[in-house]
């Protein structure tokens, strides 16, 4: 599989070319097409497999469709991450790989961090969410956001998240967000309460292993 496969739009391809990848890692050859399919996708992947960018490439593809369709407020896609430093890097990566050009916003909410330097970031809007499972609430519980516009759901390193003690936060988070939206799981192990979880949150999931 090549870059052109995907059919990205020129300005995503661009993007790409910017970036000096030569060919798309395994996980993107096969997790891109399901996830620009709409259907729900399990990536069993490590860290350094490339599977930010599988998810990040066709949730631009997704924000971009979406954002015709629907106005209103609130983020249209949300990537739930275990920690602070990961949500950071995801939003660097979401960056470089290409919404820039999009001109899509996108906001970091994070334990640790400022709630109220977060919430006026979250009221001045953005289409994309970077957070940890547990601040997020806190902000949607506070009104600073809303789940109502969410249809593309990422749950970043599933299994720490779980070894973090964050199962009943992901799990809330999934049940604030409208049934009919697209949910991609990403985890480095496949255990049982990960099997678990994925049967409970996504629908008829892709498995995609690394
Ligand atoms: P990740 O597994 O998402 O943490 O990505 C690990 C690193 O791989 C990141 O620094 C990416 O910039 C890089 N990367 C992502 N996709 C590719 C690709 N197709 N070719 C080379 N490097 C990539």
């Amino acid at each position: 599989t090549s870059f052109a496969h995907f059919g990205f739009d020129e300005q995503l391809m661009h993007q790409i070319r910017k970036s000096e990848y030569t060919q798309p890692t395994p996980i993107q050859c096969q997790g891109v097409p399901i996830a620009l399919s709409g259907r729900d996708m399990i990536g069993i992947a490590k860290t350094g497999s490339g599977k930010t960018a599988a998810f990040i490439w066709p949730m631009l593809v997704h924000i971009m469709d979406q954002k015709e369709l629907e106005a209103g407020e609130g983020p249209i896609a949300v990537i739930v991450c275990p920690t602070r430093e990961l949500c950071q890097q995801v939003r660097t990566e979401r960056r470089s790989e290409g919404n820039l050009s999009y001109s899509l916003r996108s906001v970091a909410v994070y334990g640790g961090g400022s709630m109220w330097e977060q919430a006026k970031a979250l009221q001045e809007g953005a289409e994309i969410v970077v957070c940890t499972p547990g601040r997020l609430i806190d902000h949607v519980k506070k009104k600073a956001t809303s789940l109502q516009r969410v249809t593309y759901l990422v749950f970043d390193e599933a299994d720490r998240m779980f070894d973090m003690g964050f199962e009943y936060q992901v799990r809330s988070i999934a049940s604030h967000v409208r049934p009919d939206r697209q949910t991609l799981l990403f985890s480095a192990t496949f255990r049982k309460k990960i099997e678990r979880l994925a049967r409970d949150i996504l629908v008829d999931p892709i498995r995609v292993v690394q």
